[in-house]
């Protein structure tokens, strides 16, 4: 962004605008013109109703995630407004200028760093609109019935957007705000598409029907009404007692059901919770419980993005590092060798053919499998492990007190996590694992660096 002195551009996606005074206006006719075009854009404003795909393209370019982003006319659904800035009117430009002036001095203090992660990346769009909170959206599609478009956006991820929203929580950068729905999901597969079936407490089928009954006063016994029936006059078959006024010696409850399989009678079913995503049939109180929640950036978030934190110092253990850091944690490992010889290993983890992956089955659904390999390969790390990603396929691990005898198990149950997965075109993917056993091979002199920069040689192609 620039400051303040020079004309603000506003790029304006649809029916073009006047000029004014404050800004200047370019006119582009869909997002792809102005995904092309290398123009600065400082805002941009949408002046026919955005559509929710073209939205996601505009935040996926890296110019424009974080950029204020406003429209004229409502956007037709929900999750396209999730990931816009709000409504301006064309005749209130100031609002805008202001909108944008504070967005502006805010993003001056923000460090403009390249390479930042995806939290990173969330807890930055989060802290430059004071006001957002990350609100949940219905979709029925999904299992859950809630999406959050900025968090599945910025996360790259739909499948457990949850997950890493409550990681985040963890971990002190969001703050789960107000309640906006409490979720029951299935036990089996977590799919919150549910039907409650009231059952016959007795053999269980659903084929229940209500009948007239009666309750005895006297003795207690409820039954069907034409059991109470004597030559034309009430009477308990139980204890025999005259039953005359209702009120008094009988009455009526409320709702009662007659099994039409097993001849059951009964005052309430039993309601059962059937999942209609698995089939999976369980009781109402042994469902998952589930709450939807806004979401909004914690102190320590703010803090975080203003880099007033030691982030080395605040990484919880198994969580990825950088490489900054990870390069600081080996140079100190070797350290240690030259002390009293504690062996550990380096590992490059490299997954190979990830563009002919995503050419089969499309970007995105390839990068959720890389990143559910990687979660299943975090589960299967010691929480001493250090990870660093390097790039989309590469991974670099630190194994404390592993030597080369140590590496092999664990490599082995790599590539076994690797022939688990059943994805269409995953076939196309493949693991590379290379690494090094420390101190025995290192060459004189090899800080981190070298020894990395080896180790991806080996690696490389
Ligand atoms: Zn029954
Ligand atoms: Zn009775
Ligand atoms: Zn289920």
């Amino acid at each position: 962004m620039k400051d303040l002195k020079h004309p603000v551009v506003i790029a304006v996606i649809g029916n073009p605008v006047k000029n004014s005074k404050e800004f200047k206006v370019q006119t582009y006719k869909g997002v792809s013109e102005l995904l092309n075009s290398t123009d600065n854009i400082d805002l941009i404003v949408w002046t026919k109703s955005p559509d929710y795909d073209d939205m996601v393209l505009l935040r996926r370019d890296a110019r424009f995630l974080l950029c204020l982003i406003f429209y004229t006319h409502d956007p037709r659904e929900d999750r396209t407004k999730e990931l816009m800035d709000g409504v301006i009117q064309l005749s209130d430009w100031y609002a805008t200028w202001q909108e944008w002036k504070h967005l502006s001095s805010r993003y001056s203090k923000v460090a403009t760093e390249d390479g930042l992660n995806d939290r990173e990346m969330l807890a930055r769009y989060l802290w430059l609109r004071p006001n957002y909170k990350l609100s949940p959206v219905l979709d029925l599609t999904r299992p859950r019935l809630y999406i959050y478009p900025l968090a599945e956006l910025i996360s790259g991820t739909v499948h457990n957007v949850s997950g890493w929203l409550d990681q985040l929580v963890s971990d002190d950068l969001l703050i789960a705000d107000s309640l906006v729905d409490r979720m029951r999901l299935c036990r089996s597969c977590g799919d919150g598409h549910l039907n409650y079936v009231d059952t016959c407490p007795q053999c269980g089928d659903i084929d229940l029907e209500p009948e007239v009954a009666i309750h005895c006063f006297a003795c207690g016994h409820v039954a069907v009404q034409n059991t109470f029936v004597k030559n034309g006059r009430l009477s308990c078959p139980n204890c025999l007692t005259a039953l005359r006024h209702i009120g008094v010696d009988y009455d009526r409850p409320l709702e009662s059901l007659r099994c039409k399989v097993c001849q059951a009678f009964f005052v309430e079913g039993e309601v059962v919770a059937h999942c209609l995503a698995c089939s999976h049939h369980q009781k109402p109180e042994d469902l998952r419980i589930f709450p939807i929640s806004h979401y909004r950036l914690s102190k320590h978030g703010q803090q975080l993005v203003l880099g007033r934190l030691d982030k080395h110092l605040d990484m919880h253990l198994g969580e990825e590092i950088s490489l900054k850091h990870f390069h600081w944690q080996t140079n100190w490992c070797l350290g240690l060798t030259e002390r009293n010889d504690p062996s550990f290993c380096l590992l490059a983890l490299r997954f190979k053919g990830l563009q002919n992956l995503a050419d089969e089955i499309g970007e995105a659904p390839a990068a959720d499998l890389i990143d559910t390999l990687a979660e299943r390969f975090r589960s299967v790390s010691r929480s001493t492990d250090l990870v660093c990603r390097l790039d989309d396929e590469t991974y670099l691990k630190l194994l404390p007190s592993t030597n080369a005898m140590g590496i092999n198990p664990i490599k082995k149950q790599m590539i076994s996590i690797m022939d688990l997965i059943e994805v269409t075109g995953s076939e196309h993917l493949s693991l590379e694992i290379h690494h090094l056993a420390l101190p025995d091979e290192r060459l004189s002199g090899e800080d981190s660096q070298v020894l990395v920069a080896r180790l991806l040689e080996v690696g490389g192609t």
